[in-house]
């Protein structure tokens, strides 16, 4: 016995205490599910046991299922995940009858659970077969039902238990979007009982005194209906297909996981519970066994948090930051100081002029005063992190940084600049980083006096809610430097990739050819409708020309410009910009001028397609196939993320997975380009490049690298997948 263990008081009460070595949160294992198993075994056939409380050793109840495990179950195939899911059932359904009597529905044994902290998946899963659910009063802790963040859906009961005890409507925004609740929430919402201060004595005291008609669940009993009504009542009937329309509406029909759900949901409300386990079961089945659900958990858990813990981190010591120097309080720098304090690290802002610096300060304070408003912050923490702020012009201020952020505008010689003015004072170990998003980080190395420790730190935009930060190793950077950005990037609570130094570094070299691309089929007199809903059928957030307008049509219009001057003949690019100079030239830059791709109200609320889109770019007569525009949407992005791997720009297929989603929203469903192109296969996805390049230009030209491993028979996770692999 090892993640379960099992103590039998005088009192009769068996305290069966979940703790997994080793770890700091508890999962589950099939082996631990076997474990709980007999414990219940053996205290359901004892008779000095009057009731059990499942309870846990650290301080949260359970992260949930281990994810590796589900992977596992998965190369066994459909009959092995189906018949692992109904173990778990058998195991949940056994706490839930708690060995009484089906028929007369006595002589059971009463069993709560105490949930000390964060109770997620089968760890809230599980409370929901006892008969009681008791939370430690900790508002920090997190109850829910994350899993269709990754792509799957409760699957050990926890969409069948939730969907009878609170129905349909009000289980929705648990199960559908995953919505986790603190304790207090969770019992507003009828998911847990009672928050209490100590769950294990209160979770005793009741099992000790509850009575055969408290272990009857509400579905046990012939009485029993639905809340909100079952599929057939008026009620339920306007729910269900409501939810049909609203799923459909928010995943676009490429998220398996969402409609399974709503499957299991509506065939299982039409049968008695064991049956509606077992359709559960079949539905989870089918999801884990879709390449989608596996590509997502691989990219948005297991990957991620294996960059997040320093998957790519070199050997150096601690390099945890104490006191940053962020320079330039605009728009990023603001953001960067915000994060930084908000994680406890001391920040210095600094700006050309104090009223610039006190406005980048007040962006603190704005988000600082929203989270009271909306009672996510208190009045201290807000004073906590303004007084780690620091907003002034005076460089000596920056002595004793440890490490420098510079976001001033994007201009080389105000860079240089402002990187010697700070190399003057920070000490000699500090490290400098630039938040330049298109500059080489060698280029503006060469004003440091210390190259070694001068890296590139790219932050998106904006700063406190996007999850990604680029790290851009530079020619000549150390690897104290990349040691030092990633253990900054893990204090600030993000996720970090690090890749060498190139045009665009990655995020953008992907992102710039699918706005572009959006923008040269209008050109070309394709339906900007058609563009627009082709990329969010095939799962993109938003369409090219919708997303161009929100990073403005200037931003564009600058970057056409830079690139050309850099690139020379090479560039390849003007029928994008005879499309973006025409917006520019009638002043429609964008959402912030209240006009681009799209038409804008006077509060800025975006309304239809510009209608001078059609008499600017005649409409052809010939409007492609769904599929070709979707085709050249992805793979302008896919092919592009492949060049930055064959080119050595990214060094690993799990950064280049994970950080199209986190850093663009490249179509979570696939989990990222590489993923995409595994589940298409590498020799069709040549071929069909093959024809796009033929029809489209060479952009979509194979390169070199996957095209041999379509004459090899391989795939992206066989060939590099795992560990760290060059190309
Ligand atoms: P911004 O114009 O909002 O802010 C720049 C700030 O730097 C201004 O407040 C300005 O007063 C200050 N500044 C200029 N010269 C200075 C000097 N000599 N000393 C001190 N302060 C000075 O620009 P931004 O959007 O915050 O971008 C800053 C940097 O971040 C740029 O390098 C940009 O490429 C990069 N970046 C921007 C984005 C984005 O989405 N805006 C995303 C990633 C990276």
């Amino acid at each position: 016995m090892t993640d379960f263990t099992m103590q039998k008081g005088d009192d009769g009460v068996a305290v069966i205490t979940w703790d997994v070595p080793g770890k700091s949160m508890n999962v589950l294992s099939m082996d631990g599910a076997g474990e709980l198993n007999s414990l219940i075994d053996d205290a359901l056939a004892d008779e000095a046991v009057k009731g059990i409380v499942i309870t846990s050793g650290k301080a949260d109840f359970a992260a949930g299922m281990d994810l590796n495990v589900l992977a596992q179950m998965k190369e066994g195939g459909p009959q092995a995940v189906f018949d692992g899911v109904m173990s778990l059932h058998h195991l949940l359904r056994k706490i839930e009858l708690a060995g009484m009597d089906r028929k007369t529905q006595k002589g059971g044994k009463p069993i709560a659970a105490a949930l000390p902290g964060t109770a997620l998946g089968i760890g809230l899963e599980l409370p929901l077969a006892t008969h009681r659910i008791f939370a430690a009063n900790n508002p920090k802790a997190k109850i829910g039902l994350p899993e269709i963040m990754v792509g799957i859906f409760p699957g050990a009961g926890g969409t069948t238990r939730l969907i009878r005890k609170l129905g349909a409507m009000a289980a929705a925004p648990l199960l559908l979007e995953g919505k986790m609740n603190d304790p207090a929430k969770a019992k507003g919402a009828g998911v847990i009982d009672e928050v209490v201060e100590d769950p294990v004595a209160a979770a005793k005291a009741w099992v000790l005194q509850a009575t055969d008609a408290d272990l009857v669940k509400p579905w046990e009993q012939k009485s029993y209906k639905m809340p909100g009504g079952s599929p057939y009542t008026p009620g339920g009937f306007m729910t269900f297909l409501g939810a049909a329309a609203m799923v459909h509406g928010k995943t676009m029909g490429v998220y398996p996981a969402a409609k399974a759900l709503l499957s299991a949901v509506y065939e299982g409300a039409l049968v008695d519970f064991d049956t509606a386990l077992r359709i559960e079961a079949r539905w989870f089945t089918h999801v884990l066994m879709n390449p989608s659900s596996g590509n997502m958990i691989r990219s948005l858990f297991i990957n991620k948090e294996a960059l997040e813990k320093g998957a790519n981190r070199p050997e150096a010591p601690d390099q945890k930051v104490r006191k940053v120097g962020v320079l330039g309080a605009g728009m990023m720098g603001a953001g960067i100081a915000y994060v930084s304090a908000n994680a406890g690290i001391e920040v210095v802002l600094i700006d050309s002029t104090q009223e610039a610096a006190d406005r980048g300060k007040s962006y603190s304070t704005g988000i600082l005063d929203k989270g009271i408003s909306r009672r996510k912050v208190t009045e201290e923490k807000k004073a906590e992190v303004l007084g780690r702020i620091t907003a002034t012009t005076d460089y000596a201020a920056l002595e004793g940084c440890d490490l420098i952020v510079e976001a001033v505008f994007e201009d080389p010689s105000v860079k240089a600049d402002v990187t010697a003015k700070a190399e003057a004072v920070i000490p000699k170990d500090a490290i400098f980083a630039t938040n330049t998003s298109t500059l080489p980080i060698g280029e503006l190395a060469k004003a440091s006096k210390r190259p070694d420790q001068f890296i590139g730190i790219h932050f998106f935009s904006p700063v406190d809610k996007m999850a990604l930060v680029e790290i851009i190793r530079g020619e000549q950077t150390g690897d104290r430097a990349v040691a030092k950005a990633l253990d900054f990037v893990r204090q600030i609570r993000k996720t970090p990739i690090v890749v060498n130094d190139a045009r665009f570094f990655y995020a953008n070299r992907c992102i710039i050819p699918y706005i572009n691309e959006g923008i040269r089929m209008v050109g070309e007199g394709v339906n900007p409708t058609l563009v627009e809903n082709a990329a969010k059928l095939m799962g993109m957030p938003l369409g090219p020309l919708q997303l161009v307008d929100e990073t403005s049509i200037d931003l564009g219009v600058k970057i056409a410009k830079a690139t050309k001057a850099a690139m020379g003949d090479a560039y390849s690019d003007e029928d994008v910009d005879t499309v973006i100079f025409r917006l520019a030239d009638e002043g429609r830059m964008g959402r912030k001028a209240k006009a681009g791709f799209y038409d804008y109200d006077d509060a800025g609320k975006r309304q239809g397609l510009w209608s001078g889109i059609g008499e600017n770019w005649a409409r052809a007569e010939d409007q492609p196939e769904l599929t070709e525009v979707q085709h050249r949407l992805m793979f302008v992005q896919a092919l592009e993320a492949v060049r930055a791997l064959e080119q050595g720009v990214l060094t690993d297929i799990r950064e280049g997975d994970v950080g199209a989603i986190l850093g663009w929203g490249f179509a979570p469903w696939t989990g990222g380009p590489f993923g995409w192109l595994d589940m298409l296969g590498a020799e069709r996805a040549v071929e069909l490049a093959d024809k796009l390049a033929a029809e489209h230009g060479d952009r979509f030209a194979p390169p070199k690298l996957l095209r041999d491993m379509a004459a090899r028979g391989e795939s992206f996770y066989g060939r590099f997948g795992g560990q760290k692999q060059a190309a």
